[in-house]
């Protein structure tokens, strides 16, 4: 009988992955070169500083893009430190937060870890309790903030993420359901003011992330955040994922989308003028900023950081 098994388009060895865009089969070390290639290609294009922040939640993405860094980390012209935020979410964030500390002890990377409950004064759990279902926005809002407020006090000046590809076909029509043509700029933001965030996994989908995860040996089964259920994103990354199998490159296309647009306008697009939050001092788009908001009345004193 003939053998059944797939094997690699390029070195025979029984085969892992399939990318079905292009119809290639890969083995474990292809797949792993290949997701590798791709972030060096990436990274080439960016004027690296003296120390690159990694945002490093613990879960999946962050935990392969750490890994990546890791592994090319003799050919990087900067040191690696990686940046983790403890939201306090009960049944959830104490573990992932035990596998993010033990990942970087393997792996020898400084790391750092800011909590919401020193910043803000209250754990997330906290401050959502009794709106639950805008968990996300929330988190996402104070989470950027925390982010921001420990990469200042580390003096880092840029933060690579794990958002892959299929994050950025999300996030494109999430965007597009809610109108929010602004959004589609974000990245225009005070650079003066906050970190400039890069994605080497912008190009990379989600499946290569999670597998080359999953072959490092770093990632463990955690617990998936209580909140994640209730967002539009989860039912919107269902949706996309059911139209992938259907049309393969339609991720790709989507993902791709925002960024020519941004491209093809170049500097003619002028974004919103920030101003200084009146409370905190942040640049905002209003007179009391974001984070401000959210935490309501009893804003105690998080704005440990200031710039000049
Ligand atoms: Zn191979
Ligand atoms: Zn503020």
């Amino acid at each position: 009988m003939a053998d059944k098994k797939i094997h690699c388009e390029q070195c025979n060895k029984p085969a892992v992955y399939l990318d079905r865009e292009q119809g290639v089969h890969l083995c474990r070390d292809h797949l792993k070169e290949s997701v590798e290639n791709e972030v060096r290609r990436y990274l080439k294009t960016k004027s690296l500083p003296e120390t690159l922040g990694v945002a490093f939640s613990g879960g999946k993405d962050s935990t392969a893009l750490l890994k990546v860094l890791s592994e090319i980390r003799s050919e990087l012209p900067c040191s690696i430190i990686a940046l983790t935020v403890d939201e306090g979410i009960e049944g959830y964030r104490q573990d992932t937060i035990r596998a993010a500390t033990e990942t970087c002890l393997t792996l020898e990377i400084p790391h750092k870890i800011i909590r919401f409950q020193d910043l803000y004064g209250y754990s997330l759990d906290h401050l959502v309790s009794g709106s639950e279902r805008n968990a996300c926005t929330i988190c996402g809002i104070l989470r950027r903030r925390a982010l921001e407020v420990l990469a200042q006090k580390h003096s880092i000046s840029m933060i690579a993420t794990g958002h892959n590809q299929d994050d950025h076909a999300q996030t494109t029509l999430m965007n597009a359901i809610s109108g929010d043509v602004r959004k589609v700029f974000s990245g225009y933001g005070p650079s003066s003011w906050y970190a400039h965030r890069i994605k080497p996994f912008a190009r990379v989908s989600e499946k290569e992330v999670t597998l080359y995860a999953l072959l490092s040996g770093l990632f463990k089964d955690l617990p998936e955040c209580p909140y994640a259920v209730s967002s539009l994103r989860g039912e919107v990354r269902t949706l996309l994922y059911q139209y992938e199998q259907k049309h393969p490159g339609a991720m790709r296309n989507a993902a791709r989308c925002e960024e020519e647009i941004r491209e093809r306008l170049g500097g003619t697009y002028h974004p919103e003028e920030y101003k200084a939050c009146s409370v905190c001092g942040w640049p905002g788009s209003g007179t009391i900023c974001q984070v401000c908001m959210v935490l309501g009345k009893d804003i105690p004193h998080h704005n440990t950081v200031t710039k000049e």
